[in-house]
């Protein structure tokens, strides 16, 4: 489905009732922007959740587009609530580390919140040649630093920003770890 045919899903008028051309053409570019960021969202594997609170869009047109994408309903879900999953594995915490640099560089832009997760999410995955981290736990890694949950710290090692949890001792970052840890003895 072409991009122009499907943000006519998405004008809550029809045209012939807006009030100008201008305002017309202005409501119909911002309609276009929107529905580009959340097939791009939904092809990237966005739950329909996250799409909702990145886009704005109603949770019905999110589902419809997702099911007309996918062939299948979004999975049900909010985004995860702790960050167990990041650190039952040490790559984890590496590649959470560069998604993190990443979001950090990108969201200084003047993008939209979904256009800077977009552009992380396809700049990860394109210098990842195993990429660990889904749509969904990308997305929640500036999540966990907003909450205070986790903060970046520069590795004493080897100088390179990383992120753990706030309360971690440890002042080296997982890359480093992993070598000492390999090199141990040796
Ligand atoms: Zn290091």
């Amino acid at each position: 489905m072409h991009v122009h045919c499907l943000a006519s899903l998405f004008l809550h008028r029809p045209c012939c009732q807006q009030p100008g051309r201008r305002n017309r053409s202005v409501e119909l570019c911002i309609q276009v922007m929107i529905t580009t960021e959340t097939i791009q969202l939904v092809q990237l594997g966005a739950r329909a959740n996250l799409v909702c609170q990145l886009t704005g869009l109603e949770k019905t047109i999110v589902k419809r587009l997702y099911r007309q994408l996918h062939g299948h309903p979004s999975p049900p879900g909010q985004m995860p609530y702790t960050d167990t999953w990041y650190l039952e594995n040490p790559s984890r915490m590496l590649q959470a580390a560069l998604v993190w640099r990443l979001y950090r560089r990108l969201k200084e832009s003047e993008r939209s919140a979904a256009r800077v997760l977009i552009a992380v999410f396809e700049s990860y995955t394109y210098m990842v040649i195993e990429p660990l981290l889904n749509f969904t736990r990308v997305a929640f890694v500036p999540h966990l630093i907003t909450m205070k949950l986790w903060s970046e710290r520069r590795c004493e090692s080897c100088g390179t920003a990383y992120v753990s949890p706030v309360d971690e001792s440890l002042e080296t970052c997982p890359g480093c770890r992993r070598y000492y840890r390999l090199h141990r003895g040796g």
